[in-house]
């Protein structure tokens, strides 16, 4: 094992990344429970939730906390351990660490100290969503939590209204509506959507709908305001008219734009890069309708 300048610790214990299940307990792997019996120590995210999963599964390993307030001042003690020749798991409530999840101080400390950290992998409510919703799969972007208030909501989905990748993000239920009245009004009506709730439990259900249906799904059902969720947005499409016009042509048009109004602007940009001046035209008005 060796850290990024090229230093081993040939004797330190390994720290294991352990996904563990996101409901459903059959979806732990072999490896996670043969892993978690077998190291010295196992850092949480909440010993008391992880000691039921534990107890479920007769591992007796020792427990200690590693949640998000304590993870970058505790990080040494963990290290300490693992220089000493012991190894470690790390595991959070749900899924994988540091998806949404601590960790990731942990992770980063223990490689920079040069010990070898190995991936467990299993669970994750973002790629278990994305695997069954049946939009594009082969790019993605995960946004994780979105902000909780309004304001900035909006503000961040506004950035992301012409990201071409399939978005995906993580919301807590008593958000769910709001969340998707604002993806409504900023990515439009009828942008295909999934909404993946309490999966590889009882009451999973995945649904998809354009958003304006999916919003009102959810909002006549106050089944579906509950449980965890994951929400998946199709990417952006350029209109045809767009899609024809070549970034160079957009950057004129752009910088026209900002000096004139757009009849004269789409005229002259029309003249300078011999693209049809109605297309232009059309281009344009869509623009100032989106900001
Ligand atoms: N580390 C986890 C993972 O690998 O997916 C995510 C932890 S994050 C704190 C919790 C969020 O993940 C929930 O609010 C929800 O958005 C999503 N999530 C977790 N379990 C889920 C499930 N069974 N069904 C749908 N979404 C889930």
């Amino acid at each position: 094992m060796t850290d990024a300048s090229g230093a081993s610790n040939s004797t330190a214990g390994t720290l294991y990344v352990v996904a563990t299940p996101i409901g459903n307990l059959d979806d732990i792997s072999a490896r996670a429970l043969k892993i978690l019996s077998d190291v010295a120590l196992i850092a949480a995210e909440d010993t008391r939730h992880s000691v039921r999963l534990l107890q479920h599964f007769g591992i007796n390993t020792p427990l200690a906390a590693c949640h998000e307030h304590n993870e970058r001042d505790e990080g040494n003690r963990f290290i300490t351990r693992l220089q000493a020749g012991d190894s470690v798991a790390l595991i959070s409530d749900a899924g994988t660490p540091l998806i949404s999840d601590p960790g990731y101080h942990l992770v980063r400390q223990a490689r920079a100290a040069g010990i070898a950290v190995v991936p467990v992998p299993g669970a994750c409510a973002l790629i278990a969503a994305l695997s069954a919703a049946g939009l594009p799969s082969d790019r993605f972007i995960f946004e994780g939590f979105l902000p909780a208030k309004a304001v900035g909501r909006k503000s961040r989905l506004s950035q992301l209204k012409e990201e071409p990748r399939t978005l995906i993000f993580y919301e807590a239920p008593h958000r769910i509506l709001e969340c998707l009245q604002d993806m409504e009004s900023v990515f439009g009506a009828d942008r295909p959507a999934l909404l993946a709730r309490e999966l590889t439990k009882t009451f999973e259900t995945l649904k998809g709908l354009p958003l304006a249906e999916l919003r009102a799904f959810v909002e006549a059902d106050s089944n579906q305001q509950r449980g965890e969720c994951v929400v998946l947005v199709a990417g952006w499409v350029a209109p045809e008219d767009e899609q024809a016009v070549s970034a160079e042509v957009m950057r004129v048009l752009d910088l026209l734009l900002a000096e004139m109004p757009l009849k004269r602007a789409a005229a002259l940009a029309a003249e300078i890069t011999g693209v049809r001046k109605n297309v232009l035209y059309q281009v344009a008005l869509e623009k100032q309708k989106g900001e």
